[in-house]
């Protein structure tokens, strides 16, 4: 495993440009991309620069380039992600499956998906049930088609009926699936060669030592508006303990998404949600068998780590 960190900063205010700290960085072209773009306004018309670094995060560099940056005045976005070997991929003992459009498809409530709240929490909605077939915006598939795996708006799983049926002949436990279907503009309502993954097992709660921002959780339930740290990498820490009676499909308890601000009605609310965590071998089944299928998989498959064990 080794973590890329990506730094990227306007350039356009520092005396020499770019170059001036890529040089004194020791930064290359290998490591670097530098943009000009035009600003064109009706306030300005001018032309603007950044860059783009990529480094290994243990890299002496970054520190060189953060230091440089911050005297100019900069304040760069920095990006961090964890990249894993095939290995410890298929020896992790879960993996995050995370949707890579998952603000692309409506659907739920607006489409008339409903719900039962009797269970959720007052202020956050957690807990609450779907009742119904999952409903999504038809507008909104052209952006997902391609995707094998992908996500509603409100990060709930669809599958391809095929991807579906390989997972229940090779008797995959913790989740059931349900049929979909999509609604014109109109109110047309056709059924979807996709299905919904519905997951039965709840985690217990991660470690503390998981990367998460929790600066902001329902002061109600203290289950949600977990939020990931922008500028690390995606960690979940679970104890040994914890994954005694993990399923092949299993949900955090952990609800993400900021806390919606007191709403009148919850209905009205964003609801949060649970992250799905799969064994390697549900990984394998949905894993894209072709560089194409690859191109198009859709989500991302990231180890859950375990408490002083590394990956
Ligand atoms: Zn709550």
């Amino acid at each position: 495993m080794k973590t890329i960190i990506e730094i990227r900063f306007n350039t356009s205010n520092i005396p020499g440009g770019a170059d001036t700290i890529l040089s004194l960085a020791q930064c290359g072209n290998d490591v670097a991309k530098k943009t000009e773009y035009e600003i064109n306004s009706f306030f300005e018309k001018r032309m603007s620069s950044r860059v783009e670094l990529t480094l290994d995060n243990n890299d002496e560099r970054v520190a060189k380039v953060l230091a440089l940056a911050a005297t100019y005045g900069i304040e760069p976005l920095v990006d961090r992600h964890d990249v894993y070997t095939e290995d410890e991929l298929q020896s992790a003992p879960l993996l995050v499956l995370r949707p890579w459009w998952n603000r692309q498809l409506g659907g739920g409530r607006l489409y008339g998906t409903t719900y039962d709240l009797s269970k959720a929490c007052p202020r956050c909605a957690s807990g609450v049930r779907q009742s119904s077939t999952m409903i999504v915006d038809s507008e909104g598939l052209r952006r997902i088609e391609n995707a094998r795996i992908a996500a509603t708006y409100d990060e709930e799983i669809l599958l391809h009926d095929v991807d579906v049926e390989r997972l229940l002949a090779a008797g995959v436990t913790g989740a059931s699936f349900w049929p979909v279907q999509a609604k014109t503009k109109g109110g047309k309502i056709s059924e979807l060669r996709r299905q919904q993954m519905f997951v039965e097992y709840v985690m217990p709660p991660m470690a503390p030592s998981s990367l998460l921002n929790r600066t902001k959780l329902c002061p109600m339930c203290h289950r949600s508006g977990f939020m990931h740290l922008s500028d690390q990498p995606l960690r979940y820490m679970y104890r040994r303990e914890d994954l005694a009676n993990i399923q092949d499909v299993n949900a955090t308890w952990e609800q993400f998404s900021e806390l919606s601000d007191l709403p009148e009605d919850l209905n009205k609310a964003r609801w949060p949600e649970a992250n799905v965590l799969i064994t390697p071998k549900v990984m394998n089944l949905l894993r894209g068998k072709t560089k194409k299928e690859a191109k198009n998989q859709g989500c991302d498959f990231i180890p859950i780590w375990i408490e002083d064990e590394k990956p």
